[in-house]
């Protein structure tokens, strides 16, 4: 589990939209090899978090290190190259590539480069990894929801990333979808990557999550061990909306 060494550092970050403070003053840090749960109500910042970490908007404030090197001002494309992948809530595959090219062109750009025989390879690999294999030359219009979600998956995994940021990756599947994924996030993990994911799915949140931390309205209010944090009162009262 947790090393005790701090891979995302987190410091007072802050993003707002025209009017909308969706981070606001979010100091947190990411344990190496820890499991981490992100929760809140609809409209708490979640999906923020991950893009502003990812680069995929700038923030407004605050700082982020990851691995001691700071990351604000830096663009998604070198986030991802500094060792950070994340999924879309709404998965977003090239519509026009096949699974496997969707996963390969990942490989080859996400990370450290690779050339297109390695890439393809490493696909290969990682759409093993995910069960995904017998699916490689399919569009990913032809996919069902819960393969959709496991290709965003494969294609996070495919930069080989030491941290991944998952956006609702349960959301919509199966109970038995649920099972397999969250063996799958374990198995992930267990092959060195630390994890910070957003999830609704209460069960998969208590089965996965060495922590939890809590945001509303932009703030965090609450972090630690889920059994403690789901009980703390502001945390009740802003999932109960008082
Ligand atoms: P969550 O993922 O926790 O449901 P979000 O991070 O998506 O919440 O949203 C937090 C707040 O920021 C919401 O009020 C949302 O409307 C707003 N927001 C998120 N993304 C954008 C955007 N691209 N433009 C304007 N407002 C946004
Ligand atoms: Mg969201």
């Amino acid at each position: 589990v947790s090393t005790g060494k701090v891979l995302l550092d987190v410091r007072e970050l802050s993003k707002a939209f025209r009017g909308v403070q969706a981070l606001d003053g979010v100091t947190l840090q990411v344990f190496e090899g820890e499991i981490l749960g992100l929760l809140g109500p609809n409209g708490s910042g979640k999906s923020t978090f991950i893009n502003v970490v990812s680069g995929h908007f700038p923030a407004t404030g605050g700082q982020m290190f990851f691995e001691g090197r700071q990351l604000a001002g830096l663009e998604a494309h070198s986030i991802a190259q500094a060792g950070i992948a994340r999924t879309y809530q709404i998965p977003r595959p090239f519509a026009h590539l096949s699974v496997l090219q969707n996963v390969s062109l990942v490989a080859m750009f996400g990370g450290a480069a690779l050339n297109h025989e390695q890439a393809t390879a490493e696909a290969w690999k990682w759409l093993a990894f995910t069960g995904l294999q017998d699916k490689a030359d399919a569009l990913p219009d032809d996919l069902n929801l819960h393969q959709r979600k496991f290709l965003e998956l494969t294609r996070a995994l495919a930069s080989r990333p030491r941290l991944v940021l998952l956006d609702e990756v349960l959301s919509g599947l199966t109970p038995g979808e649920i099972n397999e994924a969250i063996t799958l996030i374990r198995k992930i993990r267990d092959r060195g990557a630390t994890i910070v994911f957003v999830e609704h799915v209460m069960r998969a949140v208590m089965a996965l999550a060495d922590r939890v931390a809590v945001l509303n309205h932009g703030k965090l209010i609450a972090v630690g061990p889920a059994q403690e944090v789901m009980k703390n009162a502001d945390v009740v009262s802003a999932y109960l909306g008082t």
